[in-house]
């Protein structure tokens, strides 16, 4: 950790970058880095594949210099960040996780600073903070302030909260470990308002997300045995609803939350016609290794993986995949 503050007391310029569709523990470990740096008044720029998700939005300070790669048509002309003397990258299991683009670009700086909590444990970084056991970046970042005596305040105790509420998926997951709830509580005597925060992430869904959540959950199927559950989405399911892929993230956990279930599945169509699966387990299974099958990965309860299939084939191939694993475990 001290290696890590040292580059950052010794550099001037950075970007901060994470993985694609950011989630809250994306978005807010990447504030809470953004809000450090500037604090130690270092030029400093936050690049993402994908835009921040509405429900993150009021994270943000109007200022923000955010650049996403997927909204930059012109990217070739802007890409003065490129010019930055360190990339830190965040909450990324591998360099790829920030797309492909991005990754390319990443790749080319001479300092990259990594910093995750994926059991993976790819040290792609010239510096490298990996823990898997660790309940998101966030405590990462919690502890990489606490070791440099950085005063949180109010404004990094939002981001790390938030982080931390919805990487624990609200303190319900198996990583909702005592340090978890330990972090929580010092951001709550920061000043986090918990009731204010929850209302801002899960009870701000737009009416149209609500019909596509009726028409996927038209979809739902469970195996003979009740353990394994799936819901899908298809891009006429969003076309008919004016939706996208940004308001199917949560469908997954009602999936999770059918009794009995073992193994929750979600796929979605993507805009290039591939199917984006994910993968939720609740008894021992690891469904990353599942996911590493079709090329994807996470962690040992939350997984995903694309697979370049129509939507019938892409569901059979994940569930013939897990039943062939669960065979394998057993034996
Ligand atoms: P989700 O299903 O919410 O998209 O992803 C669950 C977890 O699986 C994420 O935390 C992420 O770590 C991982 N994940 C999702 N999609 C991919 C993928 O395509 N590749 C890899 N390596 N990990 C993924
Ligand atoms: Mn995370």
């Amino acid at each position: 950790m001290g290696d890590i503050l040292n580059v950052i007391k010794g550099n001037d310029s950075f970007i901060i970058s994470s993985h694609i569709n950011p989630d809250g523990d994306a978005v807010g470990s990447q504030l809470a880095v953004y809000s450090l740096l500037k604090d130690l008044e270092k030029s400093v720029c936050i690049v993402n594949r994908d835009p921040i998700p509405f429900i993150y939005k009021f994270l943000l300070e109007n200022d923000l210099p955010y650049i996403s790669l997927k909204d930059m048509e012109m990217a070739e002309n802007q890409n003065s960040w490129m010019d930055a003397q360190v990339a830190i990258v965040l909450d990324c299991a591998s360099l790829a996780r920030t797309g492909d683009a991005l990754a390319e670009k990443i790749r080319k700086f001479d300092k990259i600073i990594n910093i995750d909590h994926h059991a993976s444990k790819e040290e792609f970084g010239h510096y490298n903070l990996i823990d898997p056991e660790a309940c998101a970046t966030a405590e990462l970042i919690f502890d990489l302030m606490s070791y440099g005596d950085i005063r949180i305040g109010r404004k990094r105790a939002d981001y790390l909260y938030t982080a931390i509420l919805t990487d624990t998926g609200s303190f319900r997951y198996g990583n909702s470990t005592p340090k978890a709830h330990d972090i929580a509580s010092r951001m709550i005597k920061e000043g986090v308002n918990p009731q204010k925060i929850a209302e801002l992430v899960y009870e701000v869904i737009p009416y149209q997300q609500a019909k596509l959540f009726g028409m996927s959950l038209d979809t739902l199927e469970i195996s003979t045995d009740g353990k394994i559950a799936q819901m899908w989405v298809t891009n006429d399911m969003m076309e008919k609803t004016g939706t996208t892929a940004e308001d199917t993230e949560d469908f997954i956990d009602y999936v999770r939350s059918l009794r009995g279930v073992e193994i929750a599945l979600f796929f979605r169509e993507t805009e290039g016609n591939n199917i984006k699966a994910s993968l939720r387990s609740k008894n021992n299974l690891d469904v990353s290794k599942v996911a590493a099958v079709f090329g994807g990965g996470g962690h040992k309860a939350a997984a995903g993986c694309t697979i370049q299939e129509p939507i019938g084939k892409a569901r059979k191939m994940v569930v013939d995949a897990l039943k062939k694993y669960q065979h394998w475990e057993k034996a």
